[in-house]
């Protein structure tokens, strides 16, 4: 088959490119290398089954020509990291709905078979420390801050495409499915749009405080990346009817940042100190985070017989082997 990866350059396409030609396809990446790199995909350029299009999602005309050619469409390409939606809300917005919107658009017109990206943010503040809910699951509902608080834009931007999605598959048919991905983290991943991982290994590695924010209290779901792009291959591999579905990517081991930040401090053998600071001084007045994000993957894993196993531990060797000491 012929995949296009839109955000192909980028940390998860990336990845996937390495499978899915692993596998055996062609796959054509699509980046306008905003976040995405280069060097992501420096080991591909020469390969016979891989090409490269430096494009942006909102230019319609270079995009078709991708999606004409292609059987599958995994559409990777979107404002990623808290940190860059706090700076660049309306880039945010703009690049993941009206991105979404030309990738459904196009591929309806050419009958491509789609997988959209979206983001356990959609789930927004919907499993607090104190409710008895164990995981969130893709038909609960959500519980979105305001819309004064701009980190929800993202969720917000991510929900719409996945109605949008479901809509194409609904009223038009489109062979469409949308990717809901918890914390996906592994080599490849830049600490420059704010994800704790890369921060606090570079870090541990400059001797420098590793900076938790907030009380670090709060837990996360780790997803290797290894993990998340074999669920996408098996999902786009399926035979099984699966249009119109939401799924959950994301593994069980469940970690405070507290935790994050010891098991990374020693992991790399760091003198460094673990020092919190205040939302506030990172992300300005009135941020809100997320106390717990963990998945059921019960869905995932009726349907492709699989599920992320990978734990934090074993993420945190492979980002540390792979990082460079400072
Ligand atoms: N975080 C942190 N230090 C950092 C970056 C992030 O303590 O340098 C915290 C962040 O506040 C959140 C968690 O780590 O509670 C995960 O952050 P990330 O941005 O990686 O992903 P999120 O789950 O917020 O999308």
């Amino acid at each position: 088959m012929t995949i296009l990866i839109t955000g192909g350059a980028g940390f998860i396409g990336s990845h996937l490119a390495d499978v899915l030609l692993d596998a055996g396809h062609t796959v054509h990446a699509y980046d306008n290398l905003s976040t995405g790199r280069r060097e992501n995909i420096a080991h591909l350029e020469d390969h016979d089954r891989f090409s490269l299009t430096i494009g942006n999602v909102l230019d319609r005309h270079t995009l078709e020509q991708g999606i004409r050619e292609a059987d599958v469409v995994v559409h990777l390409a979107a404002a990623v990291g808290v940190k860059r939606v706090m700076e660049k809300p309306v880039e945010t917005i703009k690049t993941n709905v009206g991105g979404t919107e030309n990738v459904l658009e196009l591929a309806d017109y050419h009958g491509t078979k789609v997988a959209i990206a979206s983001t356990s943010e959609v789930y927004g503040k919907a499993m607090q420390k104190d409710d008895d809910l164990d995981a969130l699951s893709e038909t609960d509902d959500w519980t979105l801050g305001t819309t004064e608080k701009r980190r929800w834009a993202y969720a917000c931007s991510k929900a719409m495409d996945e109605f949008l999605a479901k809509a194409y598959a609904d009223e038009h048919g489109l062979d469409v499915i949308s990717l809901r991905f918890f914390n996906t983290v592994g080599p490849r991943q830049s600490g420059r749009y704010g994800m704790v991982i890369p921060n606090f290994v570079r870090q541990a590695r400059a001797g420098e405080d590793i900076r938790v924010f907030g009380d670090g209290k709060q837990t996360r779901c780790f997803t290797h990346v290894y993990d998340a792009v074999e669920a996408v291959q098996r999902l786009i591999d399926t035979e099984k009817e699966i249009r119109g579905e939401v799924f959950n990517i994301g593994s069980h081991h469940e970690i405070s940042i507290n935790e994050l930040a010891e098991r990374v401090r020693d992991l790399t053998g760091s003198s460094s100190d673990i020092v919190h600071v205040p939302y506030e001084d990172v992300y300005g007045p009135g941020f809100e985070d997320m106390r717990r994000r963990t998945p059921n993957v019960t869905k995932l894993k009726e349907t492709i017989g699989f599920v992320p196993e990978r734990d934090t531990d074993e993420i945190l060797k492979d980002v540390i082997g792979a990082t460079t000491p400072a």
